[in-house]
């Protein structure tokens, strides 16, 4: 029984590291540097300017809905809409409300969505911009909801609607409710589209799954940003499935582009100037 015992090993104390003098240790800042998902250059993160924009290849990088907004709507016009609607657990999967408030506190956003009025160059818009910080953007029944409703009140107020897609898909924590947002969004982007209402769409990375395959594709004129990742199911999904390697350029938006699912690829800095004269083009609302 030897073999098997424990041998006795003595016991060190890390000794104390001693502070020569009091100066504090040196200390390297975060966030200075930035890896391009698209080129994978690692990028200081000032050259990335205002915009946010890869100086090497375009890619786009993500946004809060806030920075979104700031860019985009004309300064102190946005006027926020359904803060009030409560995330619940509808098919009471485990930690979800505790997910949920945990991302709300992080993000200091309501959900994965805000919706609202707001101004583009001094023409008014209903407007709504997802967030891929909030559980990847994900559509559960509070999103669908707000986007409903938005469509909804754009009707009565005669107004056109621009969307900013980002999303990793439906809310797979809320089960079958979150796929039947696919349906109520879609009927109410119909009853908009019956009044003779424009709808545009910006389509930025990631815009997947469920939002793809609904109101993302849904608008009359669909935009999206330079090298945006645009599809539905992933690569891999698909490749294992049809038993064929894609080509590298699969499910980005110059791909879409080619093959007619994209009407025109926006450089960010250009966005807001190219909404404005959309919205120009389309005034008067309908021609009945
Ligand atoms: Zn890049």
């Amino acid at each position: 029984m030897a073999l098997f015992k424990k041998k006795q090993y003595i016991k060190l104390n890390p000794s104390p590291i001693v502070q020569e003098d009091n100066q504090p240790k040196p200390s390297v800042p975060n966030n200075l540097w930035e890896k391009c998902p698209s080129c994978k250059k690692i990028i200081y993160t000032k050259d990335l300017g205002p915009t946010k924009t890869c100086q090497n290849c375009g890619y786009c990088f993500r946004l809060s809905c806030r920075d979104r907004l700031f860019m985009t709507v004309d300064e102190g016009s946005f006027e926020e809409w359904d803060t009030d609607i409560v995330p619940v657990n509808p098919i009471g999967f485990p930690d979800y409300q505790e997910k949920v408030k945990q991302t709300q506190a992080k993000t200091g956003l309501h959900e994965a969505v805000m919706t609202g009025q707001a101004l583009i160059e001094d023409q008014p818009v209903v407007i709504a911009v997802m967030d891929s910080q909030f559980i990847m953007g994900s559509m559960g029944h509070v999103v669908g909801e707000k986007i409903t409703r938005a469509f909804e009140r754009a009707r009565d107020l005669n107004l056109p609607v621009v969307i900013f897609t980002a999303s990793g898909g439906a809310r797979m924590q809320e089960g079958i409710i979150s796929l039947m947002q696919m349906a109520k969004i879609s009927a109410a982007v119909k009853r908009h589209s019956e009044s003779g209402l424009l709808y545009i769409t910006v389509l930025t990375d990631p815009t997947t799954g469920g939002v793809t395959a609904s109101f993302a594709m849904q608008g009359d004129i669909i935009l999206a940003e330079p090298q945006a990742t645009i599809g539905f199911a992933g690569r891999r999904v698909i490749e294992q499935t049809i038993r064929q390697e894609l080509p590298e350029e699969f499910q980005k938006a110059e791909f879409l582009l080619e093959k007619g699912f994209v009407d025109k690829i926006v450089e960010r800095h250009e966005l807001r100037r190219t909404l404005a004269h959309l919205l120009a083009f389309h005034q008067g609302g309908p021609s009945v």
